[in-house]
């Protein structure tokens, strides 16, 4: 077996400095697989209690920003998150943002955003600009795709192919399914990937996102760091999506932006940090929000 780069490190051994002495610090962080368990069934997700309670404590903090950059739609992440109400989110990969929680009181020394009031929650399109005509015309393309993949499923094996509709994509899930199926599946979605560059298509833990706009966590993480006029950045994620966001973080690091970027499991990755699981990820949350309070005081 080779030796992982970076290695794996327990949650107290990682060097925080940067960001426990930043003057406004955000704390970035993917939901699955990093605060919430990975699970068959996505609608089940649950944060752990540490983490949950370690981003309350953060979120209080002077000077600290806490926002959760998911591919989940944003409705879907602030149902799942119990995110306290100074959170930020980017949602779909990028596509959607909700920055109202600068204006519930954001980190101390960020100007106060103005809101523009509760969002219709009928709005599909209420944290994003609302496709135009080619953008609807792919999301229909998707709905066809996914029924004529469903059609064809093979007989033998077990398992669906699932759909997550977003306001401007959809995530086709092969968790649960038998290898065999989830192979097909896999296949049939790679295949309709090539034909359709105009699709935006990323692959995750046992899916296939398509997106008709080309945002990555990258960009939404570029966003949030300038929202919240952070001067310096964490980012954990767990899955290929998040290496958009290392890249992006990674890049402002060479211009001298103070920024520590931790992938969990054990997958080849850019980042500079690795932890093993999402209780690894609750105890250094916890341990940064004890160590950043000693601080700037709580
Ligand atoms: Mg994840």
């Amino acid at each position: 077996m080779t030796a992982l780069s970076p290695p794996l490190q327990a949650p107290e051994a990682i060097d925080i400095t940067a960001l426990t002495t930043a003057a406004r610090l955000l704390v970035a962080l993917d939901f699955d697989g990093v605060i919430a368990p990975l699970q068959d069934d996505p609608s089940t997700s649950t944060p752990v209690a540490e983490s949950a309670t370690a981003v309350e404590a953060l979120a209080a903090l002077p000077g600290t920003a806490v926002g959760y950059i998911s591919g989940r739609d944003v409705a879907a992440l602030k149902d799942l998150s119990r995110a306290p109400a100074r959170a930020l989110f980017v949602g779909s990969h990028g596509v959607e943002q909700d920055f109202t929680g600068l204006a519930a009181g954001g980190p101390a020394g960020a100007p106060a955003t103005t809101s523009a009031g509760s969002p219709d929650p009928n709005d599909p399109f209420r944290y994003s600009a609302a496709p135009d005509a080619g953008e609807r015309a792919l999301l229909e393309r998707l709905d066809a795709e996914f029924e004529r993949i469903t059609e064809a499923t093979p007989a033998t094996g077990y398992g669906e192919l699932r759909i997550e509709r977003k306001p401007l994509g959809a995530t086709f899930h092969t968790r649960g399914c038998s290898p065999e199926r989830a192979e097909f599946f896999t296949a049939e979605l790679r295949r309709f990937a090539s034909a359709h560059p105009e699709l935006r298509s990323l692959t995750g833990h046992d899916m296939v996102e398509f997106g008709v706009r080309m945002h990555t966590k990258g960009d939404g993480l570029d966003t949030m760091i300038e929202r919240a006029q952070a001067t310096a950045a964490l980012y954990i994620g767990d899955d290929t999506t998040d290496e958009d966001a290392f890249a992006h973080l990674a890049d402002r690091q060479d211009s001298g932006f103070p920024g520590l970027s931790i992938r969990v499991g054990t997958a080849d990755t850019r980042a500079q940090a690795r932890l093993g699981s999402t209780d690894d990820v609750a105890a250094f949350l916890t341990r940064l929000s004890r160590e950043r309070a000693a601080h700037v005081g709580g």
